[in-house]
């Protein structure tokens, strides 16, 4: 049996015609930049996530970096950040001209670690940008109350994490604002590059609302020095029909991870956490294991897909090169040692029951 990591053709195939209606009703409009389908998604989607506003951005990039401008921060002032993110959120950081103070996560969880976040504030600290990896949501409750004791702000990287809930509820407990992705791969994927900015602060979702459009709020009046990175009015009208769908496609994710979760049973691999009260999206399942290329050949042997969530950290790219003699050896264990299995929505029962015991005999 061959198993891809993930056919992202395959889960927009279920889609497929309400897909072509949404293009044959965007081509009829008209009206392709910044139209009703915007409007409608960013409606949806502020409703979907439990907060009052959403702001349709180009990618999830562009959301974080327009959430970090929205605060008008003193230059270099300090943003702590887990060490082990993908490359785009310390990225963003670095173009809205702050300084990333990277700290180790947790080893068991993958997440930003609260008691490293109390030993890296100092003066120059303005907030924490913390990462719902891998699709599991960071304790915002012990996050926020240290945010609130120190002045700081708090904003999430979601990108891999909607639909994802804390206690029943997929509020960003506390946090002032939240940064979306709709890279094709995620769990809500558009067919091109898209994002969202998601917050209750009416000041933040006004200010991202005009930077995306050049600083601009009346046509041709130009009251701040913006951008262009608006959410396309195409991929909104398709992100509107994947939306509908998300919280199955969700719970199909939740059902693989559960049977990953109880039946993968091999002392060489450490499978990740899952508690009630945490209801992980499972946008990745990632699991550890000592010898990481054994592994490799193994499942490229039972033609089983798998990738790497992220073979190199942060602080040991060429980009990054003044993070370069930071020991960070939490962050190192993990991206040696990590690998994600196959896990998606299009996943047939027999292609798990084929993944659950091939494991169970490496
Ligand atoms: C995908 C991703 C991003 C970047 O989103 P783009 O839409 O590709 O710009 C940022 N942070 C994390 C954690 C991601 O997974």
């Amino acid at each position: 049996m061959e198993i891809p990591f993930l056919s992202i053709k395959t889960i927009n195939e279920k889609h497929e015609n309400s897909l072509y209606a949404a293009f044959k009703d965007f081509l009829n409009s008209g009206n392709y930049i910044l139209g009703q389908s915007v409007k409608s998604f960013e409606t949806n989607f502020a409703k979907y996530c439990e907060a009052k506003y959403c702001v349709g951005v180009a990618n999830g990039l562009d959301a974080l970096v327009m959430i970090l401008n929205s605060f008008n921060f003193s230059k270099d002032t300090e943003i702590i950040v887990p060490a082990n993110t993908y490359f785009a959120t310390i990225l963003a950081i670095k173009i809205a001209g702050l300084k990333p103070i990277l700290i180790e996560p947790n080893l068991k969880d993958y997440l930003i670690n609260v008691e490293n976040i109390k030993k890296a504030i100092n003066k120059n600290t303005s907030a924490v940008l913390a990462v719902n990896l891998y699709g599991r949501m960071c304790d915002f409750r012990k996050i926020t109350e240290i945010c609130q004791k120190n002045n700081l702000k708090l904003i999430v990287d979601a990108a891999q994490s909607h639909g994802a809930e804390f206690d029943n509820s997929k509020d960003c407990f506390g946090a002032d604002a939240i940064a979306y992705s709709f890279y094709p791969t995620k769990n809500l994927g558009a067919l091109s590059d898209a994002g969202a900015v998601v917050t209750n602060n009416e000041a933040i979702a006004s200010n991202v609302q005009r930077n995306r459009n050049y600083g601009s709020e009346q046509k041709y009046q130009f009251d701040s020095l913006g951008t262009n990175s608006r959410l396309s009015e195409l991929q909104a009208a398709f992100l509107d029909i994947k939306l509908k769908q998300l919280d199955l496609e969700i719970g199909r994710r939740r059902e693989i991870a559960g049977r990953y979760l109880s039946e993968i049973i091999n002392n060489r691999l450490i499978l990740p956490p899952s508690d009630k009260t945490n209801q992980d999206a499972w946008h990745l399942f990632v699991v550890r294991t000592e010898n990481r290329d054994s592994l490799k050949r193994f499942l490229l042997n039972k033609q089983i897909g798998f990738d790497i969530h992220y073979p190199i950290p942060p602080h040991k790219q060429k980009a990054l090169a003044e993070f370069e003699e930071l020991e960070l050896p939490i962050t190192e264990t993990i991206h040696q040692t990590i690998l994600s299995l196959p896990l998606n929505s299009t996943l047939k029962e027999e292609e798990v029951d084929y993944i659950i015991t091939s494991l169970n005999s490496y």
